[in-house]
């Protein structure tokens, strides 16, 4: 039978801010339940070395979440694993349904469901999605012993795809549209340094080719942004990393957005535009968009639902 949780906090998303306002929310004795959504984890699980999570030199990424939830979980958050698919803002306490059928009522909601890759949005690249096409070096780099590969984006993830996918493939074409990079610096100087690696400036993703029968990508046709010049690269895998979207699905249509979707919060705060709703990390964040970042702001998130709910004690 369908089962109706209430709770105080409901947390949205298992990534750095949904763990960190799990263990603070935990802290004030608030009983919080966090769903963690279909990655757990979230984003950091799909990495391998994290070297600016303060106080690990290096710390793989799964395991540093899987650490992040143990935390969470002594502290006494409820970890659940289920997917919110619907979340009411309209009523008090707030409902949100999840995909097992349980519906959570909650007095304030953390909204912390983070970021999705983005895609070109190519017909052939969709054709081939798994097929080749990858938005995760981490998950399918292994793929492609002795294989060639091409990455497409400048910002930190396609350089450190690009620099991960070496360990497997024989050559790794970096595929850019300007000719400078957005990653930073300490990655640009190894990834110039790395002979398996070539950048070709200027270009853009036009069509993905492979074949049918089995199944599988044999090349790929670049376009120059000025010029228009066609060229054709052979390769068996492309791995699309031009960045994430926020994933606000549960309230694009009833909360403030900025900069193309992402929440909206007060500034110094982490509310949002209806009271009783907090958003926290990646979701609100089209600047910093790290670990550390969202973890900060996973534990205001947890203090101000806090100050919240004890203002609004009945
Ligand atoms: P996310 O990590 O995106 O987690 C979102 C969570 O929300 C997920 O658990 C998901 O399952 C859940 N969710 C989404 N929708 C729902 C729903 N409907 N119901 C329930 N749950 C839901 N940052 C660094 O600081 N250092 C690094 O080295 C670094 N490396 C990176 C490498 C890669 C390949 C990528 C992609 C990112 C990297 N980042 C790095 C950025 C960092 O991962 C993010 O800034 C951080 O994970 C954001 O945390 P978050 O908690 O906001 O959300
Ligand atoms: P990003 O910084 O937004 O970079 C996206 C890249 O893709 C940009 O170079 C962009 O080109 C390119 N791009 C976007 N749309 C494109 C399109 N339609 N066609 C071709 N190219 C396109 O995204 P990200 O690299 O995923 O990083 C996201 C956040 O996570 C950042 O804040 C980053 O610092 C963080 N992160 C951190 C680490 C780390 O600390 N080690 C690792 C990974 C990610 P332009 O440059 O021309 O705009």
């Amino acid at each position: 039978m369908a089962e109706t949780r209430h709770t105080k906090v409901l947390i949205i998303g298992s990534g750095p801010a949904g763990y960190t306002a799990g263990v603070y929310a935990s802290r004030a004795m608030l009983e919080p339940i966090l769903v963690q959504g279909i990655e757990p984890g979230g984003q950091l699980t799909t990495t391998t070395e994290v070297e600016n999570w303060p106080g690990d030199t290096e710390v793989q990424g799964p395991d540093l979440m899987v650490r992040m939830q143990d935390h969470a979980k002594a502290m006494g958050c409820e970890i659940i694993g289920d997917i919110i698919v619907s979340l009411d803002t309209g009523v008090r306490p707030f409902v949100a349904k999840g995909d097992s059928g349980t519906t959570y009522t909650a007095d304030a909601v953390i909204l912390a469901t983070g970021a999705r890759a983005k895609w070109l949005g190519l017909p052939s690249e969709d054709a081939f999605k798994g097929f080749g096409v990858s938005a995760c070096a981490t998950c399918d780099g292994f793929f492609y012993r002795g294989q060639e590969i091409v990455v497409i984006g400048g910002g930190n993830t396609a350089v450190e795809e690009a620099l991960f996918l070496t360990n497997f493939a024989s050559k790794v074409t970096l595929i850019h549209r300007r000719d400078t990079l957005r990653a930073e610096k300490i990655l640009q100087d190894r990834l110039f340094k790395n002979p398996k690696i070539e950048t070709l400036w200027f270009h853009q993703l036009e069509e993905v080719i492979g074949e049918d029968n089995p199944k599988g990508v044999t090349g790929v046709r670049v376009k120059h942004v000025d010029t228009g010049a066609i060229t054709e690269i052979p390769c068996k895998g492309v791995f699309v990393a031009i960045g994430h979207a926020p994933a606000n699905e549960l309230v694009k249509d009833v909360l403030e957005l900025h900069n193309g979707g992402y929440v909206t919060v007060k500034p110094g705060s982490t509310e949002t535009s209806i009271p009783g709703i907090f958003a926290a990390g990646d979701l609100t964040d089209h600047k910093y968009r790290q670990a550390v970042t969202s973890a900060g702001m996973g534990c205001m998130a947890a203090l101000d639902a806090e100050r919240f709910l004890a203002e609004h004690q009945e």
